[in-house]
């Protein structure tokens, strides 16, 4: 019988076993599928570097993805032009230059000094759209549907929601202010690489679908497709939306603060598309690309890496997200 098991084998439940493991504490780590990486996977089929298709960035200085980058002596790569961001609106691409001189495009970057007014007077819940809707200086000139469709992506990329979906605060949490200069790094041998190096060693089971969590007097009984495992504690470190589904049962049942927690939260929807091309068309200054289109948000996997595919990212939330996740995938 393992000490703790540990449900889940993506970043979380990986640093949670791997943590336990240093201090000699046994974990045996569950997870439906056949991978470590949840979130995280990348490929190495489509171009002779990685391409990630989950978590991709190492978003700033302070987060705790350093510690495993030094600890594995990972290589990581920054992009040259980090954060260059183009835009395609009224049927033409503008360079970052041309696009800072729209009046429109502009004001976006204003946004932040008004959401920090607002979510003192109106609460953090005050939706971004409804906070527009009140800020009748908010657009220098009389904005065309371009214009707040690039707003309405910029915010659904950032945020894996509508504006109609994000509180106000939301803006002020998602900005990179003190996280250092290294906002867009990546990691030069893929994150799937990283993510196997902190499974090694650990006792990772495969293809166990847990459907239920029973606590005991003396510890814990945890129920995966037709197996069941004993230990003294466990980990839990399912996805929001995995929990909220209900297809996970506890018994006894959560109390009903956490459940009250777990219903509260929300989590967005965000997708990402790769495709390849047999040659790059795109300048060499490009990094980023904002589009008014549904694929919302462009850029180069391979951007810093060495023999860089012509190959883009597309990354977008919301609406947008949830349409192309109901696509069928053949
Ligand atoms: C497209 C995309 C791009 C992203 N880009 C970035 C980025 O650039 N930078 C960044 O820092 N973050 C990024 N993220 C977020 C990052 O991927 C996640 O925050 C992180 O991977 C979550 O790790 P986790 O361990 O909490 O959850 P997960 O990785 O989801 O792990 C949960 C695990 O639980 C398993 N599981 C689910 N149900 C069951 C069950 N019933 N029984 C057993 N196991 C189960 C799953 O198989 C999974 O392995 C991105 C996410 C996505 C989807």
């Amino acid at each position: 019988m393992a000490d703790v098991i540990v449900i889940g084998a993506g970043a979380a439940g990986l640093a949670a076993a791997r943590e336990l493991h240093d201090r000699g504490v046994e974990a045996t780590v569950l997870d439906a599928r056949d991978r470590v990486g949840g979130r995280a996977m990348t490929s190495y089929d489509l171009a002779p570097h990685p391409v990630e298709l989950g978590a991709e960035f190492v978003h700033g200085e302070n987060v705790a993805t350093w510690s495993w980058i030094e600890r594995f002596s990972l290589e990581t790569v920054d992009d040259a032009n980090q954060p260059v961001y183009f835009t395609y609106a009224e049927e033409r691409l503008w360079n970052a230059t041309d696009a800072a001189r729209r009046p429109n495009t502009a004001a976006v970057g204003s946004i932040e000094a008004r959401a920090r007014r607002e979510a003192e007077r109106r609460g953090p819940d005050y939706s971004i759209a409804d906070a527009l809707g009140t800020w009748i200086d908010f657009w220098p000139q009389d904005p065309s549907d371009d214009d707040v469709r690039l707003l309405r992506n910029a915010f659904a990329e950032l945020h894996a929601a509508d504006l109609e979906d994000v509180g106000i605060a939301g803006i002020l949490e998602a900005t990179y202010a003190g996280d250092g200069d290294r906002t867009h790094c990546r990691l030069a041998d893929g994150y799937s690489v990283s993510l196997g190096r902190a499974a090694q060693d650990l006792d990772v089971r495969f293809g166990a679908v847990v459907h239920s969590i029973a606590w005991q007097e003396d510890g814990v009984v945890v129920h995966a497709g037709d197996s069941h495992f004993e230990s003294k504690h466990a980990i839990i470190t399912l996805p929001l939306g995995v929990i909220q589904s209900g297809e996970v049962m506890f018994d006894p049942p959560l109390p009903a603060e956490k459940l009250a927690a777990i219903e509260s939260l929300g989590a967005g929807n965000i997708g990402k598309i790769a495709l390849r091309f047999r040659e790059q068309f795109w300048e060499e200054d490009f990094s980023f690309l904002l589009t008014t289109l549904p694929t919302q948000l462009w850029w180069r996997p391979g951007e810093g890496h060495r023999g860089e595919s012509p190959i883009l990212t597309a990354f977008f939330g919301g609406r947008d997200a949830d349409r192309f996740g109901k696509m069928p995938h053949d």
